[in-house]
């Protein structure tokens, strides 16, 4: 086999272990505020134990690991093995993605995954999140959907964005919280926009479902629980579902 064909995978590898570093460090430091764009992109570039300045050699994700056996050059003490581990997946997504000619798959399936832990930990969805997700069903509607579907679906997360507001402020005035987040009821917008009927609804119930389960396992009636995460997750297993083996509902 010719060299050259193992460029493109190895290329997407490096994207995908560069954007999941990237993920990761946005999400250690969520809630940070930032005096400009290069600040936020390049925030990693200190020693996570003596906040000493990285070189670039130390930049590189995966490759800067391997090299420097899982240590810090300057203080030598053991790197945490989230960065490794989520490095490593992100490569992974993305040469799969190549692979199987699915590389809009890719994107969706990393910033999904980001989103799953940021909700679970900040019961909160960043809007720049929210807003790539529906970007992406946008650009993948108008490239593969007809205009009457795209309407048809349109009119459903409509209807259901409607709903969801509507059970959102009577809750708010009845009980005075939040009973769902307006971050989940964009998600859900945007699952609606993407599936339509009768799939979205399918989603919905299976997430609901899911999270009911989940309070019920863990015991924890009185807390607040994420439910962005959940359908995310569903959103990406539908996706996934979509892309290799047909339609689905
Ligand atoms: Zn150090």
């Amino acid at each position: 086999m010719n060299s050259l064909y193992l460029v493109i995978p190895v290329l997407s590898g490096i994207i995908g272990a560069s954007i999941a570093s990237w993920l990761v460090q946005e999400y250690d430091n969520y809630r940070r505020e930032y005096k400009n764009f290069t600040d936020r992109v390049f925030v990693r570039s200190t020693c996570d134990f003596c906040q000493k300045n990285l070189n670039l050699s130390e930049l590189f994700p995966v490759f800067s690991y391997l090299f420097q056996r899982g240590k810090s050059r300057c203080c030598k003490k053991p790197i945490t093995k989230k960065y490794i581990f989520f490095e490593i997946l992100g490569a992974l997504i993305f040469v799969f993605g190549i692979i199987s000619n699915s590389l809009q798959i890719s994107f969706l399936a990393i910033s999904i995954i980001f989103l799953i832990f940021c909700d679970e930990k900040y019961q909160e969805i960043p809007i720049w999140n929210n807003l790539f997700i529906l970007t992406w069903v946008v650009l993948e509607l108008y490239f593969n959907h007809s205009n009457s579907q795209i309407l048809q679906n349109l009119f459903a997360a409509s209807c259901a964005c409607i709903i969801l507001l509507l059970i959102y402020y009577s809750y708010l005035k009845i009980k005075g919280t939040e009973g769902i987040g307006l971050a989940d009821i964009l998600l859900l917008f945007t699952a609606f926009l993407y599936f339509g009927l009768p799939a979205s609804f399918y989603l919905l119930t299976l997430a609901s479902l899911s999270l009911i389960l989940k309070i019920i396992l863990t015991q924890q009636y009185k807390s607040k629980h994420a439910f962005g995460s959940w359908i995310a997750g569903f959103f990406l297993m539908f996706t996934v579902y979509q892309e290799f083996y047909g339609t689905v509902g």
